[in-house]
Order: C-alpha cells, then sequence, then structure tokens
C-alpha cells in the first residue's frame, strides 16, 4: 500500500525517537497510515472490491465492478452474521465457489460471541494471516517507545490453544489465536531479542489445558530473574495462571528441586521441550515453597519475578471487572494494553500502552479493512437497510459513539461486530477510540457472552425442574461473580410455591439440578469455558425471599427510576444493589457437576 510520502531517514518519527532502525521503519509505517487514513480507506475498498467483483455476494448487488465508496454506499446494505448464515454455511458444507470472496477461504475462526448458542464462523483467507503478523510487529517498536531494554529479558505470556473442528465440507474451525500459534509465523519466528518468551512452543500448542499451564508456570519459574514483563492475552487468563501457581506451587517446587517432570506431563513433545532446561535447583524449590507457602497472595507477580516492568495484559471491556484484583496480585505494576482485534479481523493497537486502563484508546489502523460506523443512536433503531448512513473512519466525531462496521478482505461486507466505541481524539487524521462494551452481553466471566435472551432461556429451561413442587420463577437477576478465580455465574431467584402445604418445596437436590439445567442452556462458549479450560467455576442460584425484587423496584424509584418505565435488571453491578440482594437470600445452591460440551458443534 505505498501512498506517496517522503521517507525520513533518521530514527525520529511523530510517535517518538524509535529504540533502534528497524522499529523506526514500523513506526513511520503507523504514521503513513494515519497520516493518510482516509486515501489509505479508499484504496482498502478499491481492493476489495476490485479482487471480489465476481463474488456471488457482489454480484448479486450489482456493483457492475464499480469500486469507489458512492457506489458501494448505494448499493450494499450493513448486515449481521445471522444475515451471512446461509452463505456461511454453505462455504462449511463445502461449496468452494466463490460466495463471499474471491480467495479461497482457508479456514474458519471460530468467534467467542455465538450465534444460536454456537460460536460463529468467521471465514477467512490465509493472506490474513500476514495481515495480522503485520499488526503484531507493530507493537513491540511502540513499547520501545516506553519502556526500554526489553531485549535484556524475557517475557512470561501464558498462550493457550483451544480444541479444532472440521466443518463438513472439511475446512478447519478453531479461534483466531490457535490458528495463529499454529501458523508458521507464530512457530518458526525469527529470533527477536525484544520478544523472547519463556514457554516453550510444545507448551502453548498443547490442547491439554492443565499441562499447557503446568510447563509455562514452570518455565516462568525457572527463568524468574530473567522475566521483565508478565501477561496473557485477557486480564482473565493471567488471573487464571496465578490461581494455578496457588493450587500447585508444591508439585512445582517438588519437580525444580528434583530437576525431573512430573508425570502428569504425559505429551513427549511438552516433555521434551523442558527436558534441558530443568535442572535440579533447590534453591530455587526453596524460594518458590517460602513465597507461596505463606498463604499471602498480595504482590506475588513481583515477588516471584521482581524484575517485571508491566503486565500485559487486555483490561478493558469486560475484562475492566479484573483491574483491582491485578492491582492485588502485582502490587499496582502498571498494564498494558496493547491491541484491539477481533475474528472478523485485526483492528489496531493502542498508541500510548503505558496508559491508565480507564485512558485506553486503539487507534485502528486503515490498512487493515474498511471501516465504518454507526452512529449510536441509529445503531439501536435501524436494521440493516442500504441507505442507513454510515460515517468513514476519517469523518468520526471525537466523543460521539459509534458501532464498529467492517468489510474485510475476507469478504465480509458491511459487517456489525458489535462493539460499541467512543472517539477520543486523533492521531495524525486516524481516530483513536474507547472501547465502551459490546452490544447485548449481560454476562461475562472471560471469553464467554451470554445475552439477556439466552439468559431468559437458561431461566425457563431450568425452572421446568420446578415443576412438580407447583412452584415457579418469579422475578430474577444475575450476576457475575469474579471476586474469587475463576468466576462465576450467579443468579437471584425468586420463587412463589403455591402449594408449599404439602411439604412438597423444592429441596437443595432439586435446586442444584436447576443449576446445572441453566449451565446445559447456556452457549457452547460458556460450557466449553467450564468443561475445557475451567475458567469459569459452577453457577450458583441465590433463592431470595419473597418481596426482594419489590424492594428493588422501590430502591430504584426511591434514586429516580420512573415507575412506570421501571424493568427488573436482568444484570446487577451496582454495589448497594448486589448487598440488599445478598441481604435476603434464603438459600445458595451450586451446579453439582460439568455441563455437557464436545468440541462438535451441535448445529
Ligand atoms: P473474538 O471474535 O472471540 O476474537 O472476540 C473479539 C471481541 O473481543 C471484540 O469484538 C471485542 O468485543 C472484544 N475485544 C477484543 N479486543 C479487545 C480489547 N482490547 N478491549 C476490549 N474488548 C476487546
Amino acid at each position: 500500500m505505498a501512498v506517496e510520502t517522503t521517507i525520513p531517514t533518521t530514527t525520529s518519527t511523530s510517535l517518538g525517537p524509535a529504540a533502534n532502525e528497524k522499529d523506526a521503519e514500523k513506526l513511520r509505517f503507523i504514521d503513513e497510515m494515519t497520516a493518510y487514513a482516509d486515501a489509505v480507506q479508499e484504496k482498502v475498498l478499491a481492493e476489495i472490491l476490485s479482487r471480489n467483483a465476481e463474488t456471488e455476494y457482489l454480484q448479486r448487488y450489482k456493483l457492475g465492478g464499480a469500486t469507489d465508496r458512492a457506489t458501494f454506499k448505494a448499493k450494499i446494505p450493513m448486515v449481521t452474521y445471522e444475515d451471512l448464515q446461509p452463505e456461511i454455511q454453505r462455504i462449511a458444507n463445502g461449496d468452494r465457489s466463490p460466495i463471499l470472496s474471491a480467495h479461497p477461504i482457508s479456514e474458519f475462526l471460530t468467534s467467542s460471541g455465538t450465534s444460536a448458542g454456537e460460536r460463529k464462523l468467521m471465514p477467512t483467507i490465509k493472506e490474513e494471516l500476514d495481515r495480522r503478523q503485520l499488526l503484531y510487529s507493530l507493537l513491540t517498536p511502540v513499547m520501545n517507545l516506553y519502556v526500554p531494554g526489553l531485549d535484556k529479558g524475557k517475557a512470561l505470556y501464558f498462550y493457550f490453544v483451544k480444541s479444532e473442528t472440521r466443518t463438513p465440507g472439511g475446512l478447519l474451525a478453531r479461534p483466531v489465536l490457535t490458528s495463529y500459534y499454529k501458523s508458521e509465523h507464530f512457530k518458526s519466528r525469527p529470533y527477536d531479542p525484544y520478544n523472547v518468551i519463556t514457554s516453550p512452543t510444545p507448551a502453548i500448542l498443547c490442547a491439554d489445558s492443565f499441562q499447557s499451564m503446568y510447563v509455562q508456570m514452570l518455565c516462568g519459574l525457572l527463568h524468574r530473574l530473567q522475566v521483565l514483563r508478565v501477561g496473557a492475552v485477557f486480564a482473565s487468563g493471567l488471573l487464571r495462571a496465578i490461581r494455578f501457581l496457588q493450587l500447585h506451587w508444591e508439585e512445582l517446587a517438588r519437580d525444580i528441586a528434583a530437576g525431573s517432570l512430573s508425570p502428569k506431563i504425559t505429551d513427549l513433545s511438552v516433555r521434551d521441550s523442558v527436558a534441558d532446561i530443568l535442572q535440579p535447583d533447590p534453591e530455587l524449590a526453596e524460594f518458590v515453597r517460602a513465597e507461596c507457602s505463606t498463604g499471602e497472595w498480595a504482590g506475588i507477580i513481583t515477588r516471584i519475578w521482581p524484575s517485571t516492568k508491566y503486565l500485559d495484559v487486555i483490561v478493558t471491556g469486560a475484562m475492566a471487572q479484573y483491574i483491582p484484583t491485578l492491582e492485588h496480585y502485582s502490587g499496582g505494576l502498571p498494564m498494558a494494553c496493547t491491541m484491539y482485534a477481533s475474528s472478523e479481523c485485526y483492528f489496531g493497537l493502542n498508541l500510548r500502552p503505558m496508559c491508565k486502563p480507564s485512558d485506553v484508546s486503539y487507534t485502528i489502523m486503515p490498512n487493515m479493512a474498511y471501516f465504518e460506523f454507526l452512529p449510536l443512536e441509529l445503531a439501536a433503531t435501524r436494521k440493516g437497510d442500504g441507505d442507513v448512513q454510515l460515517v468513514d473512519l476519517a469523518r468520526v466525531e471525537v466523543g460521539k459513539e459509534y458501532e464498529l462496521v467492517i468489510t474485510t478482505y475476507s469478504g465480509l461486507c458491511r459487517y456489525r461486530v458489535g462493539d460499541i466505541l467512543r472517539v477520543t481524539g486523533f492521531h495524525n487524521a486516524a481516530p483513536q477510540f474507547r472501547f465502551v462494551r459490546r452490544k447485548n452481553v449481560l454476562l461475562s466471566i472471560e471469553s464467554d457472552k451470554t445475552d439477556e435472551a439466552e439468559l431468559q432461556k437458561a431461566v425457563e429451561s431450568a425452572s421446568e425442574l420446578l415443576k412438580p413442587y407447583n412452584a415457579t420463577v418469579v422475578e430474577y437477576t444475575s450476576h457475575a461473580f469474579t471476586k474469587t478465580i475463576p468466576g462465576h455465574y450467579i443468579i437471584y431467584w425468586e420463587l412463589l410455591v403455591k402449594d408449599c402445604s404439602q411439604g412438597r418445596t423444592p429441596g437443595g437436590e432439586v435446586m442444584e439440578r436447576c443449576c446445572l439445567a441453566m449451565e446445559e442452556a447456556l452457549n457452547s462458549v460458556y460450557r466449553q469455558s467450564r468443561v475445557a479450560d475451567g475458567s469459569i467455576g459452577p453457577l450458583e442460584i441465590r433463592v431470595v425471599r419473597g418481596g426482594t425484587f419489590e424492594e428493588l423496584m422501590d430502591y430504584a424509584i426511591s434514586r429516580g427510576a420512573s415507575i412506570n418505565q421501571y424493568k427488573v435488571p436482568r444484570c446487577v453491578n451496582f454495589p448497594p444493589i448486589l448487598e440488599l440482594l445478598d441481604s435476603r437470600v434464603v438459600s445458595a445452591h451450586f451446579s453439582p457437576a460439568l455441563p455437557n460440551w464436545s468440541p462438535q458443534r451441535s448445529g
């Protein structure tokens, strides 16, 4: 994408003086893309439309080979995943004709966003890996502007793959990061002193989450004095690692003392990957025992990894709930949120990664896709009609909120991502965005996203079990409880038991079955987190006494809510309301077993 500009030969860029010439080149690329954001976008759109001109999808809208914005905006409708489902299903079933993209679909990326309870399937093409790689390659040069000396040590990053399946037509379906870690881009990456990670690749690629985590933690301990940053993709992943250390430090210390790996690690390539670095080290084992046996976990990250300069984790969006816990474990280390991405497309990066979590803004890189913005006031009302006025990347207004709409090289056209972003300013001519929220997400512990309809369905399904007791759920609400690791869903139920005279009130065992029935009814990402990753704990139902939800309404009205418009909130986070609910709990019940989940899709 050569936009004409004079390339300076010094290492100074508008972002600051680069650490070295290689970084300067990358920072200049950011400068160039952001300075000419609108021209780059126009070119990206023309490129996408011309290469995909013969696809069934674009032919349908009779673009007649046009690649300009005006024709595109006039003829192509804005769509949701559900609108594209028939095309996506055909591709999944093996239709290799150019339906959405002229380039062959190389695989499906399975989003953590779901449709009808299953992960959304995002068709992707091979070259998108290069585009993702390009965005990754910009992160270190930006970080080097703020944190010098990262080439003098290592990064302890907890990275995991998830299971993959094949569609009926034989294409792989897996999460985008699994696809990336398994690609040659990652596996055969050249040595880069600024990006040396402690985890051996076989440990990252091990699908067994226990073995993978065990060996990644072990290597982190073995290299503890060289570790300069600690991270995971999302905050919840790093907290899971800390929890793992709390549960398994004795075993890890034993292995370190003996210089031999626990027999629980059965994957031979994982065993091989530590063979050279695991030597008996009684002193380190003693250190680990001394730090972990006290029961004091505050500041554990800097106690074990004393040279850590920052945490590399996303704590924006749904992950913001973990900031206090991470601060507790890290003794207040800065948290760097470096990038904003999805299965559909990698969007952009944070050009000031050491800023406070509440100040994080992402700069969307104009070369990644064609970006449009649906003003929030229209997002709620307008369906996917073609004449809706979407705003171009370079024309969004500071302070306004928009829903992100993308047109990608893989063939998504004017696709609603579902993320709400607020414009906070510009870098050169490219806007910067605060991630505000994802639409329709009620509950989230890690990558799970449960919406109101799914919760309602789960409550309905579970309350079937109350029928023999002539009992009904009269009201309910929910809360994502993250004070413990893993977090879990709490559902508050107010019950009406019509006929408790014969002693047939639903007992604890029935309520436990209700918890499990709710879990069974939740989407596959939730169930996978429960079953395969253990990253969500058993769902809890807290039964509150009769009249509690009326009190909740009284409270809301006393704070100014309109009595006519009052609706029971289906999720509560406001501490006084939670306190009120908790003070009315008559019994609490946990799901006694894991729900069903298998890597295979059910539909
Ligand atoms: P997935 O399709 O499963 O990869 O999930 C992508 C979604 O995760 C995005 O559309 C956002 O809603 C969310 N997400 C990704 N990166 C960030 C970020 N840096 N901050 C907040 N939310 C994010």
